[in-house]
């Protein structure tokens, strides 16, 4: 048995020797160089709505790409979040379900427009926000559910249409993580009633920095869209008459981030297909492992891959007193000693961050607008979402190089060794003192 890098064996991986081109993200080739030398050469470097120019193009071409009839490109995915919410006028104070796992930007876009968060526990097969934990929370004061496809994978969004139409509610899908992904038949972009999108760097469909797309059916969000884009200025009369129409920033994208963006888009389904045979071939390496649960995809949508999670089972892995923190913190040490680029992705839950325990930023709004004074969430009401954290690994980043094939089964082969040494691991695992990092504040509170 290979001894483990962890105790002085020798690495799985070299880092510094993996060929740059199989892991690099994202990939610049000739055309990204030659589309900004575009720009430059035009003169026009931002967003403009006469049709016209990068910005434009990328707006038509993603709208044809999902199978949206409208796209309006912004500044990020967060502006995004915000300015979708601005568009649908939802009053300050009104609530919002948004998932309990997910990037901070999900709850934060809906802050910024006075919204109160009301965070919801996630499904354990898809990792989003789970419909019937969704329909438990909804009060007089909800006016809207963000669903987050998270990871890359789209929810069930069959069941939130269905919950939305029931209440009344905006139906609202954080798509940052899931471009070109679909569900029974439809690309994420075009299920709810608007979506929105990140492109930034480190995103399925990246730009050279910063960027954000809003997709939907409906005109009239569309045009409330634009207007918010721009210090709420009616671009579409025949010249700028530097009138605000409704309360509103500056969300726009600048012209070489969208002919960046639409290089990469050119290149979006050649990757996905290639990512897709790659993390398969992965995933099929791994079948094996005892208690190792690899991602589902249920049979009526497709995974875009973003991040790739894979939880463990104690009870299958021979040692069933072991909290499962514990082991991941010991799986995840041996793993990245082995050169397996694992990251600690969203160890707390949105629920339990400082900035909502404390309500830090806007003086304690928007929650005082309703007078709700701050609850002290209980582990047992994220049964999921505190689970899913503690027994799971996730892996981001080299897996969206299209050539990173070879890399990957390397990963495969590093976590054969690591299960290969789980008598070693295990005592370890069950000697640490291990504390979930929400555990202080429902403690603390729940004493008060
Ligand atoms: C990245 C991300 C965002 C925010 O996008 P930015 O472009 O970084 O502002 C929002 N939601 C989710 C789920 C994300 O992963």
């Amino acid at each position: 048995m290979a001894k483990l890098a962890m105790f002085g064996g020798s690495r799985t991986i070299d880092r510094g020797s993996v060929p740059a081109e199989q892991i690099r993200w994202p990939i610049v080739t000739e055309a990204e160089h030659e589309s900004a030398r575009r720009v430059f050469d035009s003169g026009s470097f931002t967003s403009n709505s006469t049709g016209g120019g990068e910005v434009a193009a990328l707006e038509r071409e993603w709208a044809e790409f999902v199978g949206a009839p409208y796209c309006a490109a912004v500044s990020n995915g967060t502006a995004a979040i915000e300015l979708a919410l601005a568009a649908a006028g939802i009053e300050p104070g009104a609530e919002i379900l948004v998932p309990a796992l997910s990037f901070v930007a999900s709850a934060v876009g809906a802050v910024q427009r006075m919204l109160v968060p009301v965070f919801v526990d996630i499904d354990p097969v898809t990792f989003a926000m789970s419909p019937a934990a969704a329909k438990e929370l909804i009060t007089p004061r909800t006016r809207a559910i963000l669903v987050v496809h998270l990871h890359g994978l789209p929810a069930d969004m069959t069941a939130f249409r269905e919950l939305a139409d029931q209440h009344g509610l905006l139906l609202i899908e954080d798509a940052a993580q899931s471009h070109g992904a679909s569900y029974r038949g439809q690309r994420t972009g075009t299920l709810g009633d608007i979506a929105t999108f990140s492109l930034n760097v480190v995103k399925n469909l990246p730009t050279c920095g910063e960027g954000g797309l809003i997709t939907t059916a409906d005109p009239e969000l569309h045009r409330k869209v634009v207007l918010h884009r721009q210090f709420g200025e009616d671009l579409t009369r025949r010249e700028r008459d530097y009138v605000s129409r409704v309360l509103a920033g500056n969300a726009k994208l600048s012209a070489v981030q969208a002919a960046f963006a639409r290089c990469q888009l050119d290149r979006l389904a050649e990757y996905d297909a290639a990512r897709q045979v790659n993390v398969r071939a992965m995933f099929d390496s791994l079948a094996g492992l005892p208690g190792l649960l690899l991602p589902a995809v249920p049979e009526d949508r497709t995974h875009a891959w973003h991040i790739l999670r894979m939880r463990f089972d104690p009870v299958a892995m021979g040692c069933p007193e072991v909290a499962p923190g514990a082991l991941r913190t010991i799986l995840h040490r041996a793993l990245r000693a082995e050169g397996v680029p694992l990251q600690q992705y969203q160890l707390v839950p949105l629920p339990w961050q400082e900035a909502f325990r404390e309500r830090a930023g806007f003086g304690g709004y928007p929650w005082k607008l309703n007078d709700v004074a701050p609850v002290a969430h209980r582990a047992e009401d994220y049964p999921v979402t505190t689970a899913v954290i503690e027994d799971s690994l996730t892996l981001q980043r080299w897996h969206l190089n299209p050539n990173s094939g070879p890399v990957l089964l390397r990963c495969a082969e590093a976590m054969h060794k690591v299960w290969e040494n789980l008598d070693t691991l295990i005592p370890i695992a069950r000697s640490v003192e291990h504390r979930p990092p929400w555990s202080e504040f429902t403690e603390e509170r729940g004493e008060a």
